[in-house]
């Protein structure tokens, strides 16, 4: 039986889908106008070893995991400002670095990932949908959700009225109704990017596009639907209005799950930009993108996690510990601890202390699949490198031994040269050539 907390419920539920053959996850994803940082990798690593286990458990065929891309946003507009380009240049660049990134801590593409961009029809449906409802009214080039139009509106975060509106103030605008109403279409001046819409040229809101994405992409209703706690108000109270509202009062998720934050442990961690520090750079520095996602499974996903220097370090022992338990073992059968563990609300402390219990080098390696680790052969995991960097280095050193074969001595010192850049040391020996880390 697999149980997870459920925000809406504020209790551990049974998990029973709507439909076990095609269980459907949605986890709201990155705005992409910048490089991610640690915070950004968590939801992306806690709902890919969540949908794991739900392929373990239902069938490798019965998840739809669908994430979307933010392609459109002020921030998105800001920074396409200061370079002097058009959105998609910055769009595109750090939706791949994203994704780059991601594939480093072991996280695949999701099944689906819509962009706001090629969603705007399905936007523009659904908010004339909620005006003909009653639900949302047109203003001044705006389209804006009557908050007060729907009594069930803050049963997600259970915020008391007063405190939403109080929050909403910041963005008090002549057009609204109510303070807590929120925009779902705004208008975009001639030098912005826009779409033609019933209600004059412009841009979504940020909310509306989850609501959407998940009815094109999934239906009126997902089994879960993910996201960080940062999230939960106002951004997945508004969905819930919007899509309930457009839904005839169905249910947005049948369950949903809220990840705890990433805080730093010292000022040091936190680089340039405030309290972040950036995937990529973290692997630049020569951590591996295995001990990042492992110091990050390290605490219950809805618990905090302080990220340190300690922390990093402790995963990397963990993990060279576990390499040399599952040494070149193929998969065998999955431990079933661990996959209790991870069925109690992914307990993913537990399993990962269970893994370290394991006797059996083949299980070993298959249950620890489940959390998206030991990924590599214990020899290539030890010599430092992934397995393509391993592969690549050896087809180069390959490629030297057939040019000093062939007396071109000029292609073997070049390959030798380059390699030693790479910080990568060639010893020719009696048994050949053989190749270690400088
Ligand atoms: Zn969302």
């Amino acid at each position: 039986m697999i149980r997870f907390y459920d925000t809406m419920a504020r209790e551990k539920r049974e998990f029973v889908p709507g439909d076990p053959e095609r269980i459907t996850l949605y986890v709201c994803g990155p705005t992409v106008y910048n490089r991610a940082h640690i915070g950004n990798a968590r939801p992306a690593i806690v709902f890919d070893t969540l949908a794991r286990l739900l392929r373990h458990v239902y069938g490798a065929d019965s998840v739809v995991h669908a994430a979307n891309v933010t392609d459109i946003e002020d921030k998105i507009m800001a920074a396409a400002a200061a370079e002097n380009v058009p959105i998609d240049v910055i769009t595109e660049r750090y939706s791949r670095f994203y994704f780059e990134d991601l594939a480093a801590l072991g996280v695949p593409r999701p099944d689906v990932v819509p962009l706001a961009t090629q969603t705007i029809p399905e936007m523009i449906a659904m908010i004339e949908r909620l005006i003909a409802a009653g639900h949302a009214y047109a203003a001044e080039g705006h389209v804006l959700f009557d908050v007060p139009s729907w009594p069930d509106y803050g049963k997600l975060s259970r915020r008391p009225m007063d405190e939403m509106i109080a929050g909403a103030r910041v963005d008090v605008a002549p057009y609204k109704r109510s303070p807590a109403d929120f925009v779902l279409w705004k208008p975009s001046s001639a030098d912005q990017p826009g779409w033609d819409s019933p209600w004059g040229r412009g841009r979504p809101g940020w909310h509306i596009e989850c609501s959407a994405m998940i009815e094109a992409h999934l239906g009126e209703t997902v089994d879960i639907h993910g996201g960080g706690l940062d999230l939960e108000f106002p951004h997945h109270e508004n969905e819930v209005a919007q899509s309930s509202c457009s839904h005839g009062g169905a249910p947005l998720a049948r369950y949903w799950l809220h990840n705890g934050m990433v805080a730093m442990a010292s000022a040091k961690m936190s680089k340039s930009l405030g309290n972040v520090v950036r995937i990529n750079e973290l692997l630049d520095e020569g951590h591996k993108g295995e001990v990042l996602r492992l110091a990050l499974l390290s605490a219950q996903y809805r618990q905090p996690l302080e990220w340190s220097d300690s922390l990093v370090a402790q995963s990397k022992a963990t993990l060279d510990r576990l390499y040399r338990a599952a040494g070149d073992a193929t998969a065998a059968g999955v431990d079933q601890g661990v996959v209790d563990a991870l069925s109690d609300d992914l307990n993913t402390p537990l399993a990962l202390a269970r893994l370290g219990a394991i006797e059996d080098s083949g299980v070993l390696r298959s249950s620890a699949a489940l959390l998206g680790l030991l990924g590599q052969e214990a020899d290539a995991w030890f010599r430092g490198g992934a397995d393509d960097e391993f592969a690549d280095i050896d087809a180069k050193v390959a490629e030297r031994v057939e040019a000093k074969a062939r007396r071109d001595f000029a292609t073997a010192d070049r390959i030798r040269d380059e390699l030693k850049a790479d910080g990568i040391l060639l010893e020719d020996g009696p048994g050949g050539t053989t190749w270690r880390r400088s």
